[in-house]
């Protein structure tokens, strides 16, 4: 007798870069691209850029954070993967579910994962769960994801079509994609996606995201957070 398919869990998402083209130098050349290019290499030299990145930001002349290009892959649980690809400035490319069995690994969501919803709409508070509902959450969610993997292979094996039995799979399924935005837009979503409101899953991926911007990018990411959390 052979034994059901069990799934993995994994209790985060990863975002790898795979490639950058963006620098604070960049902004700055794409700004100064009218006037007099020996002068501005001058500045540039001089590690004055930082005046003009500031300047820009302030005064929302976003065109030349424009010029540059991150593309992320991103491993993801679905219910995330949904609530990112309502980013429309983003290119994405996703696993399909047609032409591949998709992986056997799925979210469950780590015990110091806030549980309780309080508040009213628009100013929802998350507080921790107690013992048992921490229990309540993962146990519920094992037995149900299990229960759905097995379904799942249990049509596969029937002859039922990939993208058939998949209908059987929870949101918690982990997901990969690549993901290509310009700084502007990728500025923008870090905005939204950082925020305390923003749900929980979503912020560790925009964290891991900024991590990559503020690397390739440390100037422009210092003026963007200094005016989005000012001191
Ligand atoms: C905390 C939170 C809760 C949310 N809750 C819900 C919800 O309950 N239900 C729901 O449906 N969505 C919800 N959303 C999604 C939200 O409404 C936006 O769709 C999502 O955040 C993308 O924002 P955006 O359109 O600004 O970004 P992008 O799509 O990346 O666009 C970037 C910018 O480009 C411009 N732009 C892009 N496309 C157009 C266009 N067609 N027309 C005009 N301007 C355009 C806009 O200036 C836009 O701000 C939520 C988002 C957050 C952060």
């Amino acid at each position: 007798m052979t034994s059901d398919p069990q799934p993995q869990f994994v209790g985060t998402s990863t975002v790898e870069l795979y490639r950058a083209s963006a620098s604070d130098l960049d902004v700055a050349r794409a700004a100064w691209v009218s006037q007099d290019e020996a002068a501005h290499a001058k500045e540039a030299e001089a590690g004055r850029i930082e005046g003009l990145i500031r300047f820009l930001w302030r005064n929302h002349h976003t065109s030349p954070f424009e010029h540059g290009q991150f593309t992320f892959i991103v491993t993801t649980p679905l219910f995330v993967a949904r609530e990112f690809m309502r980013h429309r400035t983003f290119s994405f490319n996703e696993i399909s579910g047609r032409y591949t069995v998709l992986p056997d690994v799925f979210y469950l969501p780590p015990a110091s994962r806030p549980l309780r919803q309080e508040g009213k709409v628009g100013a929802y508070r998350f507080e921790s769960g107690s013992q048992e509902q921490v229990d309540l959450v993962r146990n519920t969610i094992t037995a149900n994801t299990a229960n759905c993997y097995v379904a799942y292979h249990r049509m596969l094996d029937a002859g039922i079509a990939r993208e058939v039995a998949r209908d059987v799979l929870p949101v918690n399924v982990m997901t990969s994609f690549w993901a290509t935005v310009n700084p502007r837009n990728l500025m923008h979503f870090l905005n939204l996606r950082s925020a305390p409101d923003a749900l929980v899953e979503i912020q560790e991926v925009a964290a891991e995201m900024e991590q990559h911007f503020a690397q390739q990018m440390p100037v422009t990411h210092r003026v963007w957070r200094e005016a989005l959390f000012p001191s």
